[in-house]
């Protein structure tokens, strides 16, 4: 958990726009694009532009405010388009918690009753 912020992250490239992505919405603070490997139809990302947290732990409390309440208005808009019956949102920290990308990310998973999950 302690490790210091790699600039070549997946998400950072994201960001500087040196790896394609899907964006669904962004603002001067905040992105949220489709995850290329989702666990559901409709599984999308949420980062910060501005933060280079690695984890939940780092981040300031203001950046945190907005990268919540993106992650809010992206749950509101997927749940608006694809009608799941529920959804999660996932937010996974240190490799040992399953965390994979090294830049803080929250999960939005719709989920369906009758479709099996995965992941
Ligand atoms: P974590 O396991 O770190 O919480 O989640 C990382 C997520 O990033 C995974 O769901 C994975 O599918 C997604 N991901 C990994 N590489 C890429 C990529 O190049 N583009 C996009 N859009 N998502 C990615």
């Amino acid at each position: 958990l302690q490790a210091p912020y790699d600039p070549d992250n997946i998400f950072a490239r994201i960001l500087r726009g040196e790896i394609p992505s899907v964006k669904v919405w962004e603002d001067d603070h905040v992105l949220a694009f489709m995850d290329v490997f989702p666990q559901s139809e409709g599984h999308v990302l949420i980062i910060s532009k501005t933060s280079t947290a690695r984890t939940l732990l780092e981040i300031e409390p203001k950046a945190l405010g907005r990268l919540i309440g993106a992650t809010q208005r992206t749950a509101r808009a997927v749940v608006k388009a694809l009608e799941p019956e529920g959804f999660q949102i996932m937010q996974l920290n240190g490799e040992a918690g399953g965390q994979t990308v090294f830049h803080l990310h929250f999960h939005v998973i719709p989920r369906w009753s009758d479709r099996a999950m995965k992941g």
